[in-house]
């Protein structure tokens, strides 16, 4: 598969199986890689299970020439295959130590597509805006405005809103005249998005 083509499941599914998750986590957890389960990554985080990166990938749908934002770079697992079926990531982490990390191994793995940065993904990277895709990898209290005004007309958001132990997975669809659906998907579990419009607003 050939970064940047449309995706096609068959083609994302391929790629996801041949993509080794044991090079986004610590020597301690790389015997557990092929569990489906989320697992610890450091600073209280966890990278996600397969299945659920999978399923958020897909219903996501990145096409060849989008500009993608990341909220939760974590291990990077996540920002991974978002590269490979996107023109551009744009990623947030609040962890800097995260960010250093998953920037490293990215550019080991040959990855040039990529931008990241360390500060409060929730007030998005408008500097960058608008975005064709936004993936929001931790769960908001309710629905950030700031970053659907971030998401161009058309473009696909995906995201965890709810309490801290179950929340809706919502796919907002931004039309054409500026308003908005929200399609929720099934439930999940995050950890929390902090920052000014998460949970905790520092
Ligand atoms: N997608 C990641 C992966 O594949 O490893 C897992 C993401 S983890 C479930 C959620 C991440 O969101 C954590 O690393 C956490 O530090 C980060 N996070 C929480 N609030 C944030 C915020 N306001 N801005 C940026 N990152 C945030």
């Amino acid at each position: 598969m050939k970064r940047g083509m449309i995706m096609k499941y068959e083609e994302l599914e391929a790629f996801f199986r041949s993509l080794d998750r044991s090079q986004f986590l610590e020597d301690e957890f790389r015997d557990y890689a092929y569990v489906d389960r989320p697992l610890p990554i450091g600073f209280e985080q966890t990278i996600s299970q397969p299945s659920l990166v999978l399923m958020m990938t897909a219903h996501l749908r990145p096409e060849k020439d989008n500009k993608v934002l990341e909220i939760g770079t974590g291990s990077g697992y996540q920002t991974c295959i978002l590269a490979e079926f996107s023109k551009e990531v744009f990623t947030i982490e609040r962890i800097s130590d995260l960010t250093v990390k998953a920037q490293e191994r990215l550019k080991k793995m040959g990855y040039g597509n990529i931008h990241f940065r360390t500060g409060d993904g929730s007030l998005g990277w408008p500097e960058e805006a608008p975005f064709d895709r936004i993936m929001v990898t931790a769960a908001a209290a309710s629905l950030p405005f700031e970053l659907i005004s971030q998401l161009k007309e058309g473009g696909l958001m995906l995201i965890p809103v709810g309490p801290q132990d179950f929340q809706e997975l919502q796919l907002i669809r931004k039309k054409k005249d500026g308003t908005f659906e929200v399609e929720t998907v099934e439930m999940v579990r995050f950890v929390e998005m902090k920052g000014k419009y998460g949970w905790n607003k520092k």
